[in-house]
C-alpha cells in the first residue's frame, strides 16, 4: 500500500515496488498528485488504484504487508494553499494508515521531513537534533503535522507493537515534479527552458541538499525492509546554494536567462544538510547520483513533456524550496 502514490515520490515508489515483484495498491485523492503520474501503471496486473482521501479512513480488501505513508502536501506552495488539509492528513491520515498497518500486521513507514528540524541551529542535522520550529508560523501546518506524525507513529509502535519506521526526507528532485509546486528545481528548469528570468529568493546564499528521486526511493525500500524504528535521515549531503543551483540549471538547459532576486518566504531555513551516518550504517544506503546527472535527467523529462504538450509544466513558480 502506498498512500500518496500518485504524487511525485509515490509514483516512483510504486514503479520501484512493481519492478521488484510486489503487488501495489496506490491510494490518492489527487489533491496535489496527478493521474498522469500513474497512467502508465494502471494496466499492470500487480497495480491497483483507489481514489480515496486517507483522512476519511483507509481500507483495502485482502492482505497488506507494508504501508508506505506518503500522503501529504509537500511543497510550500501546496501546504500554504491547503493548511487545514495538511494538518488533517498528518494527523487523521497518519492515524488511519497506522490503524491499517496494525489490523493487517503490516510494516509501516512514515515519510517525515527535514522540516521537523525547522530553521536548524545544528549543522549538518543529525537525527538526535530536536529542531527549531516556529509552531505558529505559516509553515507550521506542515512542520507540526509531520512532528505529530512522528509522535503518533512512535506511540503505535510502543502501544500496539506495530513495526514502524520513520524516515526524514531532505529535498528530493526528479521527473514528475510539477512546475508550479513552488520548489526550486522545477521552477528554475521551466524558467530556463522558456527563456524567462530565474527567480532566486533572498540573495541566493541559502543552501539545500538535493537528492535524486531514484536514490531516495531505494532508501525508502531499504528502510521498510530494515524494521529499524528510525528516525533515519535520507538525503544527499552535498550542499548547494540556491544561486549555484540556478546557474547550474541555466547552463545545463543551454539558456541565457538572467537571475533575479525576490523576497524570501517567512521562516525559510538558511541551511539544510543531512547527516546520513545512520542511513549508511543501518541501511547500507547512500545516494549515488551526482547533482549534474540528476539535473540532466530531470531537464530531459521537462523538455520531453513540454514537447509532448502535456499539462501542468508551466507556472509562475516562486522559488521557495521545500
Ligand atoms: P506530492 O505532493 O507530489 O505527493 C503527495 C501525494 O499525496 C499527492 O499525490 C497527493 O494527492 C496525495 N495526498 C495528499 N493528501 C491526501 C489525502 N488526504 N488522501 C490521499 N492522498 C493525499 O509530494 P511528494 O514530494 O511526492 O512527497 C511525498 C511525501 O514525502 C510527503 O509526505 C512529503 O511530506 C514527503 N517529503 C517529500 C520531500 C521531497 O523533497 N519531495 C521532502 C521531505 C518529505
Amino acid at each position: 500500500m502506498v498512500t500518496g502514490g500518485a504524487g511525485f515520490l509515490g509514483s516512483h515508489l510504486c514503479e520501484r515496488l512493481l519492478a521488484g515483484g510486489d503487488e501495489v495498491v496506490c491510494v490518492d485523492d489527487f489533491s496535489t498528485g496527478r493521474a498522469e503520474n500513474i497512467a502508465h501503471l494502471l494496466d499492470l496486473p500487480g497495480f491497483r488504484f483507489q481514489l480515496q482521501d486517507v483522512t476519511q479512513g483507509l481500507d483495502v480488501p485482502g492482505p497488506v504487508d507494508a504501508v508506505y505513508h506518503l500522503a501529504s502536501p509537500a511543497s510550500p506552495a501546496d501546504y500554504l494553499r491547503l493548511p487545514l488539509e495538511t494538518l488533517l492528513v498528518g494527523s487523521y491520515g497518519t492515524r488511519n494508515a497506522l490503524e491499517l498497518a496494525r489490523r493487517s500486521g503490516a510494516g509501516f513507514l512514515l515519510t517525515s521531513t527535514s522540516e521537523v528540524y525547522g530553521s536548524p541551529q545544528v549543522h549538518p542535522q543529525p537525527e538526535s537534533y530536536w529542531g527549531n520550529v516556529n509552531p505558529i508560523g505559516p509553515r507550521s501546518v506542515y512542520d507540526e503535522a509531520k512532528r505529530f506524525g512522528e509522535a503518533i507513529t512512535m506511540a503505535y509502535r510502543r502501544t500496539h507493537g506495530v513495526r514502524t519506521t520513520i524516515v526524514r526526507l531532505f529535498n528530493t528532485y526528479g521527473p514528475r515534479l510539477r512546475a508550479d509546486d513552488g520548489r526550486a528545481v522545477p521552477a528554475f528548469i521551466t524558467q530556463a527552458l522558456e527563456g524567462r528570468d530565474l527567480t532566486v529568493t533572498g540573495d541566493g546564499g541559502q543552501t539545500r541538499s538535493l537528492c535524486y528521486v531514484d536514490d531516495l526511493v531505494e532508501g525508502l525500500v531499504l528502510a521498510m525492509g530494515s524494521g529499524h524504528s528510525g528516525p533515519i535521515n535520507l538525503g544527499n549531503p552535498t550542499e548547494v546554494t540556491m544561486g549555484e543551483l540556478a546557474l547550474a540549471i541555466r547552463d545545463l538547459c543551454g539558456s541565457s536567462s538572467r537571475l533575479t532576486f525576490v523576497a524570501r518566504p517567512q521562516d525559510d531555513p538558511q541551511q539544510r544538510r543531512p547527516d546520513i551516518r545512520a542511513a549508511r550504517e543501518e541501511l547500507g544506503w547512500a545516494p549515488r547520483t551526482s547533482l549534474e546527472d540528476g539535473l540532466r535527467r530531470t531537464i530531459a523529462w521537462f523538455r520531453d513533456t513540454a514537447d509532448a504538450g502535456l499539462p501542468a509544466h508551466r507556472g509562475e513558480a516562486a522559488t521557495a524550496l521545500a
